[in-house]
C-alpha cells in the first residue's frame, strides 16, 4: 500500500507533474493551496467582493464553491443555478446545488431560461437539437450575468478547471475564433457584463473529480441528452489521450495562451462602444444582443 509522502496515511493521489503521494488530508489541503494560489496570483477575488458562483450542481461548481467557503477568503458569495429547462437531467442537479447550499449555509438563487425567453431550452430546439451546446452556453452566459447583477455581486465565479479552459482554447482555434482566442481568459472586464472569474484554471479535471469524491461531495448524475452535439465532448476525449501519453499538454495549451494573450495585450484594452439590445435591454454592441439574435433564429425556424 502506498503512503502518504507527508504522513504515514493511505495514499489518495498520485501529482503526475511532480510525482507527489499524497493521503486525503493533504491532498485536500493541496489542492485548495492550489486554487488560493490562482485566486492571489491573477487577483481574483478583492476584499469585500461579492461574488455569484455559478452552480450547476456538477462536480467543477460542486467543488468550487466547496473551496471558496473552506478558504476564509474577505469575500461573500451568493450561488446562482441556471435551469436551462432539460428534461431528465436538469431537475437531479438542481437538487444536488440545493444540498450543497444547505450544507455549506451559502445564499442561493435558481433562474430558469424560461424566467429568460420564456422557453426552456428543450422547446427552443425542437427544430435544431444539433445547435445545443451554442445556445444553451449563449443563454445561460446571458441568465447568469443578469442574475448576479440582480444579487448585487460584482464577480461571476465559474468551475472552469484546467481542462476547460485547454478545450476551449482549442475550440476557439478549431472555429477560427481569434478574437475569443486572444479573451478568453479569466475575466473579460473592460466591458458592461460582470466579469467573469475561473479560480479552478490550474487544477486539472482529474485532481478536481478526485477532491470531490475524497470529500464525499460527489453523487451520481445523469449526463445531458445533448452531450452527444457537443464539440467540446470530441475534444475533451483527445485531449485526454493526449495528456494521457503526453503529460503537461493541457497546461502548455493554457500557459501559451497566457503567453499570446500578454503579446496581444492592446487586444486586451481596446475600448468598445456598448449599448443595449432592442428586445431585452442587455448590453451588447450590436441591434440585438447574443441570446436574442440566437432566439430569433430559432423561432424563425419554427
Ligand atoms: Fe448545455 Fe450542451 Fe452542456 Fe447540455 S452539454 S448542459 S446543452 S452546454
Amino acid at each position: 500500500m502506498a503512503v502518504c509522502d507527508l504522513c504515514a496515511s493511505k495514499a489518495v493521489w498520485r501529482d503526475p507533474a511532480s510525482g507527489a503521494v499524497l493521503c486525503g488530508d493533504h491532498f485536500s489541503a493541496w489542492y485548495e493551496e492550489g486554487v488560493r494560489d490562482a485566486i492571489e496570483k491573477y487577483a481574483m477575488i478583492p476584499s469585500g467582493s461579492r461574488v455569484a458562483v455559478g452552480l450547476s450542481g456538477g462536480k467543477d461548481s460542486t467543488v468550487l464553491l466547496t473551496v471558496l467557503a473552506k478558504l476564509n477568503l474577505d469575500a461573500e458569495f451568493v450561488a446562482i443555478t441556471v435551469d436551462e429547462g432539460i428534461a431528465n437531467y436538469r431537475d437531479d442537479t438542481i437538487s444536488a446545488a440545493v444540498s450543497l447550499v444547505k450544507r455549506l449555509g451559502v445564499e442561493h438563487r435558481i433562474v430558469s431560461f424560461a424566467d429568460v425567453c420564456g422557453k426552456t431550452l428543450d422547446e427552443l430546439l425542437v427544430s435544431a437539437p444539433e445547435r445545443a451546446c451554442s445556445v444553451c452556453g449563449t443563454l445561460r452566459r446571458r441568465a447568469l450575468n443578469a442574475a448576479a447583477r440582480d444579487a448585487g455581486a460584482s464577480l461571476i465565479a465559474t468551475g472552469h478547471c484546467m481542462d476547460d479552459e485547454a478545450q476551449s482554447v482549442l475550440m476557439n482555434y478549431l472555429r477560427g475564433d481569434i478574437r475569443r482566442v486572444a479573451e478568453n481568459y479569466h475575466t473579460n472586464a473592460g466591458d458592461l457584463f460582470i466579469p467573469r472569474i475561473k479560480p479552478l484554471c490550474r487544477c486539472t479535471e482529474r485532481a478536481t473529480v478526485a477532491y470531490g469524491i475524497v470529500n464525499r461531495l460527489l453523487t451520481p448524475l445523469p449526463e445531458c441528452p445533448y452531450t452527444k452535439y457537443a464539440l467540446r465532448a470530441g475534444i475533451r476525449t483527445e485531449l485526454g489521450v493526449l495528456e494521457h501519453k503526453y503529460p503537461g499538454t493541457l497546461s502548455n495549451i493554457v500557459s501559451g495562451q497566457e503567453r499570446l494573450i500578454a503579446k496581444l495585450g492592446v487586444m486586451q484594452g481596446e475600448v468598445t462602444e456598448m449599448g443595449v439590445c432592442e428586445r431585452c435591454g442587455e448590453p451588447t454592441q450590436n441591434r440585438l444582443c447574443a441570446a436574442c439574435t440566437l432566439i430569433e433564429k430559432l423561432e424563425h425556424l419554427e
